[in-house]
């Protein structure tokens, strides 16, 4: 699988995949970027997984 620039990458709840629209927030933890994004499949907040 691979992830194109538009994808932030897949909900962990359904394995749906989030489009960059529904980036709710990015910020940083520990050095690293993390997101939350709306999962619109089911309508959870989620961090993206990108594996
Ligand atoms: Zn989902």
């Amino acid at each position: 699988m691979s992830l194109n620039a538009k994808t932030l990458g897949y909900c962990p709840e359904c394995g749906n995949e989030i489009a960059r629209d529904f980036l709710l927030i990015e910020y940083e933890s520990g050095g690293r970027p993390a997101r939350f994004a709306e999962c619109p499949d089911c309508r959870n907040v989620v961090h993206p997984s990108t594996e």
